[in-house]
C-alpha cells in the first residue's frame, strides 16, 4: 500500500483505527517532498521538524482517544496564511524574512483538529496571478507536465496536492486562485461562500474578495477538510455566524433527479474551445441521464467581470500593501532619509506584477478618478450579485467551465497582463457575488485534465458538494499525473 496517495479522509480514518501511524504517514510524505519538491517548487518551506513533532503528538492523541476530525493527516498550507515560528513570505522578497508572532485562524483550526503541517506551499507574489510565475521563491511546475503552468495564485498547493506531497493543501480564492489551479492539476478545489472562513492572520489581497478553500484529490476530502476550516470568528467581523454542519457525512444523502441546472449563455460564447465547451456538456448529459433539468439562465453582466474584478481588487490591494514600508517587519533598503527608505524597501521589495496593481489601485482611488472607477465598479458588482441572485430563482445550481483551457505553458502569458486576467474570465464573477464555487475534475483533454465549475448559492455549500459528489461518482475521474506515479512505501 502507497501511504502518501492515501486522501485526506481515508488516512484519517486508518490513522483513527490504528491501522497506520501519523510518524509513517508523515515521513512518508516528507520523503516524497524531498524527492519531488526539487523539480516541482511547490514548497517555499518544507516543515521536517515540526511536521515530525506535530505527528508524534498526533499519535498520542489518536492512542488516548483524542483524535480530531483530520488528526495526522499532512496538510500544505499556502505560504499566506501566518504561521507562528515559520516563516510566512507571500512568496515576496517583502515578506522574505518575515516570521509572524501569531497564527492564522484557518490553520489555527487545521492544527486543532490534528492536521499536520508539511511545509508552506509557493504561491504568485501576495497571490496576484494565474500561473504562479509571479513569486519570488520562482515557478512552480504541473507535475502532469512540467512545461505547463500548475495554475494560480495557489500553484504550490495545487502542485502539491496532485504529485502526493501532501494529501490536502489550503488555498485563497480572491478571484479564482483555488478554482482555476485544481482545474489546472485534476484536483478538486473549493471556494466557500465569503465570510465561512475567517480572514484572520491571512496576508490580505483584496479583503472584500480573499476567502481561503481546500484543495484535495476527491470531494469528500474538500468537504471534510473545509469542515475544519469553517467557523465564525471574533477577530473578523466579515466571518459568517452560519452553523458548519457535517458535510463530509451527507454528501450522498442526495439524488440529482429533479435537480435544476443552470447553464449562463454567456459563458458559452463563440470562440470558448470546443474541447471545454465539450467538458461541460459530458457532464450535463451525466445528471440529466440521471434525472437532472437543464435550463439556458442569462447573467447579463458577465462581460464586465473581468473589468470590474480588475478595478476593486487593485483598489483593495494597493491600500492593503501600503503598510509594507520596511518599518516594522518585512525587507528594508536604507535610504538617506525616511522617505528613501521607504521608497527603495518598495521599490526593491516587490515584483512588477504587486507593482502595476499598487499603480492601478492608488490611481482608480485618487480624487477625480474615484467616481468614475472605484464606484462605477462597486455598482456593477452590485448587478453582477444581483444577475445570481435572479438566476438562483429558477436553477439550483450553475455548471460553467472553470477555465477557458487547460493549463497553459509556462512563459506563454507572464509578459501579457491582459492575456494573464482573461484567464479569470470564469470565476472573477462568482467572487464578486461572494458565492460558494468549485471546480470538480470533469475529465481529460488532449491528456490533460480540464476543470467543471459548480457555483452554488450563497452558504449553499451542502448542495454544492452534494452535486459535486455525484459529478465524481458518475465522472470516474481517477487523480493521476502521469509523471507524478507515486512509488514511495
Ligand atoms: N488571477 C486573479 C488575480 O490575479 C485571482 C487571484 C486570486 O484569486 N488570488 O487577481
Amino acid at each position: 500500500m502507497s501511504l502518501i496517495t492515501l486522501g485526506l479522509k481515508e488516512a484519517a480514518t486508518k490513522l483513527k483505527n490504528k491501522e497506520i501511524s501519523a510518524v509513517e504517514l508523515t515521513k512518508a510524505t516528507l520523503d516524497r517532498i524531498d524527492e519531488r519538491n526539487g523539480t516541482i517548487n511547490a514548497y517555499n518551506v518544507v516543515c521536517h521538524d515540526v511536521a515530525m513533532k506535530m505527528a508524534e503528538e498526533s499519535d498520542k492523541r489518536i492512542a488516548s482517544g483524542e483524535a480530531g476530525l483530520i488528526e495526522g493527516v499532512p496538510i500544505g498550507m499556502k505560504d499566506l496564511f501566518c504561521t507562528k515560528g515559520v516563516s510566512t513570505t507571500a512568496s515576496s522578497k517583502i515578506l522574505s524574512n518575515f516570521v509572524p508572532p501569531y497564527e492564522s485562524t484557518v490553520s489555527g483550526k487545521l492544527w486543532n483538529a490534528g492536521g499536520v503541517m508539511m511545509g508552506k506551499t509557493n504561491l504568485d507574489e501576495f497571490a496576484m496571478g494565474s500561473s504562479n510565475e509571479t513569486s519570488f521563491t520562482g515557478k512552480v511546475l504541473n507535475p502532469w507536465d512540467t512545461t505547463l503552468t500548475p495554475g494560480g495564485s495557489s500553484g504550490g498547493s495545487s502542485a502539491a496536492v496532485a504529485d502526493f506531497m501532501c494529501a490536502g493543501a489550503t488555498g485563497t480564492d480572491t478571484g479564482g486562485s483555488i478554482r482555476q489551479p485544481a482545474s489546472f492539476t485534476g484536483i478538486v478545489g473549493i471556494k466557500p461562500t465569503y465570510g465561512r472562513c475567517s480572514r484572520y492572520g491571512i496576508v490580505a489581497f483584496a479583503s472584500s474578495l480573499d476567502q481561503a478553500g481546500a484543495m484535495t484529490r476527491n470531494v469528500e476530502d474538500a468537504a471534510l477538510m473545509l469542515r475544519a476550516m469553517s467557523g465564525h470568528d471574533p477577530l473578523d467581523s466579515t466571518s459568517a455566524s452560519n452553523p458548519v454542519e457535517a458535510w463530509d457525512e451527507t454528501l450522498n444523502d442526495f439524488d440529482p433527479k429533479g435537480l435544476r441546472i443552470g447553464l449562463p449563455k454567456e459563458y458559452f460564447i463563440e470562440g470558448l474551445d470546443p474541447n471545454i465547451r465539450k467538458a461541460v456538456d459530458d457532464a450535463v448529459k451525466r445528471f440529466t441521464d440521471a434525472g437532472a433539468e437543464v435550463k439556458e439562465i442569462s447573467l447579463p453582466h458577465t462581460k464586465y467581470a473581468v473589468p470590474t474584478y480588475y478595478i476593486i481588487a487593485p483598489a483593495e490591494a494597493a491600500s492593503n500593501l501600503s503598510r509594507y514600508d520596511g518599518m516594522r517587519f518585512g525587507y528594508r533598503a536604507e535610504g538617506e532619509n525616511l522617505a528613501q527608505t521607504y521608497s527603495n524597501s518598495r521599490s526593491e521589495g516587490f515584483g512588477w506584477e504587486v507593482k502595476r496593481r499598487i499603480m492601478v489601485g492608488n490611481y482608480t482611488l485618487s480624487s477625480g478618478y474615484y467616481d468614475a472607477y472605484y464606484i462605477k465598479a462597486q455598482k456593477v458588482r452590485a448587478l453582477i450579485a444581483q444577475d445570481f441572485a435572479n438566476a438562483y430563482k429558477e436553477v439550483d445550481v450553475i455548471f460553467t467551465p472553470t477555465a477557458p483551457s487547460t493549463a497553459f505553458k509556462l512563459g506563454d502569458k507572464i509578459s501579457d497582463p491582459i492575456q494573464m486576467y482573461l484567464n479569470d474570465v470564469f470565476t472573477v464573477a462568482t467572487s464578486l457575488a461572494g458565492l460558494p464555487g468549485i471546480s470538480v475534475p470533469a475529465g481529460l483533454v488532449e491528456g490533460l485534465p480540464v476543470g467543471l465549475q459548480i457555483i452554488g448559492q450563497a452558504f449553499g455549500e451542502e448542495k454544492l458538494l452534494q452535486v459535486a459528489q455525484a459529478h465524481e461518482k458518475m465522472c470516474g475521474f481517477q487523480m493521476r499525473a502521469p509523471n507524478a506515479t507515486a512509488t514511495a512505501a
